[in-house]
């Protein structure tokens, strides 16, 4: 059993001025609980990260910071956009808490579980993911293709963890891993699992917004789901080699079938000189374009300069 930490429970807001006071007032009791049950450390916190809201939210956090020594609060200059309000959320607790958990500050994902990670947290979990487990009462269309969704992103090579999405904890050493890929384009989800370490699941049931509408339109919902893809996966590129040897392959056959028509007489004047340029230059280009894309592609995944390994434990660390 870990030594009880010190938590930060991070929360990232744009425009929640609506939900704001009651996110504040479930959160610090179920934070008072643990402090007396004796779970986590007297300083530990919750951390609230405005991504520049044009509402109150600030003023409310800030006046809460005011009032409360156990809320803290980091305002962005401008909106930034959830993951990377997270993301300042968690540099800025990097270094002083010894676990962090994400949540939404609507509170959809049930606060009651909190005290589940932290309990998995001491029985060595560096890393806990918050499950939703609503998928028993939805339909079976539903469940399907969300886990047609799931095991396509993996075709692609991305494996994300099914019904998670950003309420979970961190330990210190994961935390200081995550803070180590410098890529612009982040997206959290993915990048968790590959950092590895002992982790678990936590179920819970995922609510309604208590108040307020959602921060995500369907625009920022489908940029999301692109960033997820192209900052995973050089599988778009492969498409359009794959694309180009189709196309040789059909060049060939057409070149076959030109050249039998040509020898039977059957064609007309330049028909045939025609036809087999068409196909076999649209190939040959569509080969290129996938040639360029394969090193482009490696660029890409260069100029990320993610980590190569990550280090768990070693002996000369207890010596
Ligand atoms: N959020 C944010 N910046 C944004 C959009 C959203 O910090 O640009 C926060 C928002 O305040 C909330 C969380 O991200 O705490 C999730 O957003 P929301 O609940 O609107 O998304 P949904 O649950 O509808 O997917
Ligand atoms: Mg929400």
């Amino acid at each position: 059993m870990r030594e009880k930490p010190l938590l930060t429970i991070i929360v990232p807001c744009y425009n929640e001025e609506e939900v704001l006071a009651e996110t504040m007032k479930q959160l610090g009791t179920i934070l008072q609980d643990m402090k007396e049950k004796m779970m986590i450390q007297e300083a530990s916190d919750l951390l609230f990260v405005d991504d520049g809201s044009k509402d109150r939210t600030w003023e409310i956090i800030e006046i809460a910071s005011e009032q409360q020594p156990y809320i803290n609060g980091v305002k962005l200059s401008r909106n930034f956009g959830h993951q990377n309000a997270l993301l300042a959320g968690m540099k800025t607790a990097e270094g002083r808490a010894d676990c962090i958990i994400s949540i939404d500050s609507d509170l959809q994902d049930d606060v009651n579980v909190i005290p589940d990670f932290v309990e998995k947290y001491r029985e060595g979990y560096e890393v806990v993911y918050g499950i939703r487990d609503e998928r028993k009462t939805d339909t079976r269309f539903k469940r399907n293709s969300a886990h047609l969704f799931y095991s396509m992103m993996g075709k692609f090579g991305i494996h994300l963890i099914p019904d998670h999405a950003d309420y979970r904890l961190l330990g210190r050493m994961a935390l200081q891993e995550m803070n180590l890929f410098p890529e612009n384009n982040i997206f959290l989800r993915g990048i968790v699992p590959l950092i590895g370490f002992k982790s678990e699941k936590v179920y819970y049931h995922r609510k309604e917004r208590f108040a307020g509408e959602s921060k995500y339109p369907l625009k920022k919902m489908l940029a999301f789901a692109a960033d997820g893809l192209t900052s995973f996966s050089v599988a778009p590129i492969r498409l359009v080699t794959g694309l180009g040897g189709l196309m040789f392959v059909i060049a060939i056959i057409i070149g076959i079938y030109t050249f039998v028509q040509h020898l039977s007489g059957t064609a007309e004047n330049g028909w045939s000189s025609l036809m087999l340029s068409i196909w076999v230059i649209g190939g040959v280009q569509m080969v290129s374009l996938g040639v360029v894309g394969e090193y482009i592609g490696r660029i890409y995944s260069e100029v990320k300069h993610r980590p190569r390994f990550i280090v768990e434990k070693d002996s000369y660390d207890e010596r």
